[in-house]
């Protein structure tokens, strides 16, 4: 062993340590934990610009994506990128790609050009400024779903979500394509898809220039070995720079663990600061704000299980006006209390006209059973419900995570009520579509209605949930309402 190596090896061990592990860890944990917060971040940022832009929304209804946005720019801003060095999955899946090939290698060189690296960087700002540009603000452009990476990885990357993903991955057959290639890219360059390709990778890099926390290197103290530019994770020349304010630092603190001068520390204002504890602090506050957005949508939708359709009511009874004082919109009632138990729909259907046309009927019916049992009715109704019988009816669809189960109630030839009994996606990317889906499908008294921006998969899952309730056929949606990528 060189005394070069001994060096390296000793100072690492000695003062930098415990970096590399915590931070490892934390990929870990986030991978199995959080594995989608990268999607939820971009989806909240579309959000936030679609509420803007356009005035789709409301900030009640975004509140959870607003409390996750404005805790990771936050951060990102003051302390810098350690959402994408420690915490983001698919960032976690190209570190592995790259180094699982290189283990037990000593020191690899540089594998693009400066040149070659600073054009190929300026690609990501493009998609970034294409995107918000002429998909969120002019709406020229539709990026089809099925076509996202992201969502693919998000899908592949939750092991018990085999079946669902059997069921969806003709649809995402282009996203595969597109991970492929990235995977590909990743085996050869470091850090493939966040150097070059990343749209919310350009949105941290654009918000991190003037961050507080930096890694400083005064070169007067610098040896000749360069092995922080080596070493970094990103390909940022570090040997011309005293410090590192550039936006492309992932905060991998690789440079700070190699150095073998220990001259590269994380610092701010030129003094040094721990950079295990910057870590740590700021991957719990991106985490907790997505936990707590996630907590204060659960709140919000803890009584929205069951969906009645107030106007569809008032056409077949007016036994349904007795529940219009709960109403907040103009065409949705929300009540009842657990989406998660069947006896929901029971529960919240006592005022309505469902109760009264199901107490003739087999309320607890299931889908095969419905189907079996579909008699025609004598009614005006032109919906897809106007050639079945009062009753409610289970049904099952594919979300992007899992199954999504429904109780579907229908009267006078309508549906007139849309329980959620349970679901596996995301509670965020569920109640998005949840909330707006069924008011569509009630609204309409169609099973094939737009998806919702962001949520594209979880409003399949539950449009396929009541066309197998109603043992009717829907035709899936491909394009989301706002018109978005489609990520989710
Ligand atoms: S650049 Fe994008 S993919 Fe890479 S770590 Fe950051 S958010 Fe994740
Ligand atoms: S400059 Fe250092 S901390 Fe920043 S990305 Fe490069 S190696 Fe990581």
């Amino acid at each position: 062993m060189s005394n070069y190596d001994r060096n390296t090896r000793s100072v690492s061990r000695s003062k930098k340590g415990w970096i590399p592990w915590l931070r490892r860890g934390i990929q870990v944990l986030c991978f199995l934990l959080v594995p989608s917060l990268f999607i939820q971040i971009w989806n909240s940022l579309k959000e936030v610009f679609m509420l803007i832009l356009h005035g789709e929304g409301t900030l009640s209804t975004i509140a959870p994506d607003l409390v996750l946005l404005i805790t990771a720019t936050a951060v990102t801003a003051l302390a810098g990128r350690f959402f994408c060095g420690w915490m983001c999955s698919f960032g976690a899946m190209q570190d592995l790609l790259y180094r699982l090939p290189r283990l037990g290698k000593k020191h690899s060189r540089r594998s693009v050009s400066e040149r070659t690296d600073d054009i190929l960087k300026v690609v990501k700002y493009s998609l970034l400024i294409a995107i918000v540009v002429f998909v969120w603000g002019l709406q020229l452009v539709t990026i089809p779903s099925g076509t996202s990476p992201w969502d693919f990885f998000g899908m592949i990357s939750v092991f018990w979500n085999m079946p669902a993903l059997s069921v969806l991955f003709p649809a995402f057959i282009p996203a595969a394509i597109l991970l492929a290639a990235i995977v590909a890219g990743s085996f050869f360059i470091e850090r493939f898809f966040c150097r070059y390709l990343c749209p919310l990778g350009a949105y941290f890099s654009l918000i991190s220039r003037a961050r507080l926390f930096y890694v400083s290197k005064p070169r007067e103290n610098c040896g000749r070995c360069s092995l922080c530019s080596v070493k970094c994770s990103v390909g940022i020349p570090l040997g011309e720079t005293n410090r590192v304010k550039d936006g492309e630092c992932i905060d991998c603190m690789e440079c700070v663990r190699y150095c073998p001068s220990a001259n590269a520390e994380l610092a701010v204002d030129e003094r040094e600061r721990n950079a295990l504890a910057a870590g740590a602090v700021s991957c719990v506050l991106i985490a907790g704000s997505s936990y707590l957005g996630n907590f204060v949508s659960m709140q919000a939708n803890a009584g929205t299980g069951s969906y009645m359709a107030s106007a569809a009511s008032e056409d077949t009874t007016s036994a349904s006006e007795t529940d219009t004082t709960a109403a907040t919109s103009a065409d949705v009632i929300v009540s009842g209390q657990a989406a998660s138990s069947a006896d929901s729909a029971d529960v919240s259907s006592e005022n309505t006209t469902a109760e009264a046309a199901s107490e003739d009927t087999t309320t607890a019916a299931t889908a095969a059973a419905a189907s079996d049992e579909t008699q025609a009715v004598a009614s005006t109704s032109s919906g897809v419900a106007s050639q079945i019988a009062d009753g409610t009816y289970t049904g099952t669809g594919t979300g992007l995570r899992g199954t999504t189960t429904v109780q579907v109630t229908v009267a006078g030839g309508q549906i007139t009520d849309i329980s959620v009994v349970s679901y596996e996606d995301d509670q965020q990317f569920f109640s998005r579509a949840s909330s707006t889906v069924i008011d569509e499908i009630l609204q309409q008294q169609d099973v094939s209605v737009d998806a919702v921006s962001g949520a594209t998969y979880s409003s399949n899952g539950i449009m396929e949930a009541v066309a197998d309730a109603l043992n009717v056929s829907y035709t899936p949606a491909t394009v989301s309402q706002q018109g978005g990528p489609g990520m989710h």
